[in-house]
């Protein structure tokens, strides 16, 4: 299957450019394995991609360069525009793959905060896969094109696939999940990023030192899979669950007032997304989640508030 646009070559513009967008995503639910020998953790994870995007845009050029603007563009710790950014090690690998010369403009659009636990990196990675492989007209199949993304990062495949999934190994290898309808979520998103290796490794001795229980290497994602299945948000709300909260919160002691905000204001439920420091609080609907979002951002809880939902499909070129 080749993973082409719905509107072909239309989506280039007028100078050549050819942009693709990809969403974050929050883990409903994040069971996180004992570690292993090998340093890493077994994963179970339950993705659901929300619609909070970013914009890559991409435009011929001799040799690769990477520009960003928007969320995290300046700061003391801008996302980086060289080889450590994603989308250039996006660019190399695609190229790499195809047998083509590695040159284009990248540019980076993001809405998505930087080590906010809303993988990011991994959707911007995702767009550009998507974007280089139209300009470079290179046809990947969709296959091939989740190969290269799981070689990027264990979250980058899911960037590209979107929509809601369970995530397995370190959550690269996913499955699609049935789900019957949309959520509404308010996103707080903290001052300051979290850095997800030393989230791991809070996790990692707050078990050794007794003080959270051991991971189980085969979790149960029954109760998220079944209240995502069945509907009702007091089900999904019920079946959040997140191994890397407590951890988070530990390296991150706001986080528990923040998360005590969100359910005090009116969230069905709330909790930390992925690594964190962002909370996902979920709402009854839409409206729910706008009175939600008023309330959080009168509080001056969160640097800022976004109102989203999910689920939204993956990386996609953008016309
Ligand atoms: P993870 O995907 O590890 O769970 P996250 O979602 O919390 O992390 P990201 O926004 O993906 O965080 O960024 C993590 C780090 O990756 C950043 O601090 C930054 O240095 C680096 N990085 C590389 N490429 C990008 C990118 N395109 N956007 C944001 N950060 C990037």
């Amino acid at each position: 299957m080749s993973w082409s646009s719905p509107g072909g070559p239309g989506h280039s513009r007028g100078d050549g450019a050819v942009a693709a967008h990809a969403p974050a995503k929050v883990n409903v639910s994040l069971a996180v394995g004992p570690l292993r020998d090998d340093g890493f953790h077994t994963l179970h994870t339950v993705y659901l991609a929300v619609s909070l995007l970013d914009t890559v845009t991409v435009r011929p050029a001799d040799r690769l360069s990477v520009t960003v603007t928007g969320e995290g563009a300046d700061g003391p710790d801008p996302v980086p525009t060289d080889r450590r950014n994603l989308v250039w090690q996006a660019a190399e690998l695609l190229a790499e793959h195809a047998g083509v010369a590695a040159g284009a403009a990248i540019e980076v659009h993001k809405t998505i905060p930087a080590a906010a636990g809303l993988a990011g990196g991994s959707a911007d990675a995702a767009a550009a896969l998507v974007a280089l492989d139209a300009l470079w007209g290179i046809h990947a199949t969709r296959g091939d094109l989740t190969g290269l993304a799981a070689r990027l990062g264990s979250d980058v495949p899911f960037g590209l696939a979107g929509g809601v999934a369970l995530g397995t190994g370190h959550g690269e290898q996913l499955t699609p999940v049935l789900a019957r309808r949309q959520w509404h979520w308010v996103l707080g998103i903290a001052e300051g990023g979290l850095s997800t290796p030393a989230v791991y490794a809070e996790l990692d001795r707050l078990r050794a030192a007794g003080r959270l229980p051991d991971g189980t290497a085969a979790p149960e994602s029954g109760p998220v899979l079944a209240a995502l299945r069945s509907g009702p948000t007091a089900a999904l709300a019920a079946a959040l669950t997140n191994d890397l909260q407590a951890p988070a919160i530990s390296l991150r002691p706001a986080l528990r007032r923040a998360l005590r905000a969100a359910t005090g204001a009116g969230a069905a439920a709330a909790l930390v997304s992925g690594s964190g420091p962002t909370v996902a609080a979920l709402a009854d609907d839409e409206d729910a989640a706008l009175r939600l979002a008023a309330v959080l951002a009168g509080e001056g809880v969160f640097r800022t508030v976004r109102v989203v939902h999910g689920p939204v499909p993956g990386a996609r070129l953008v016309g």
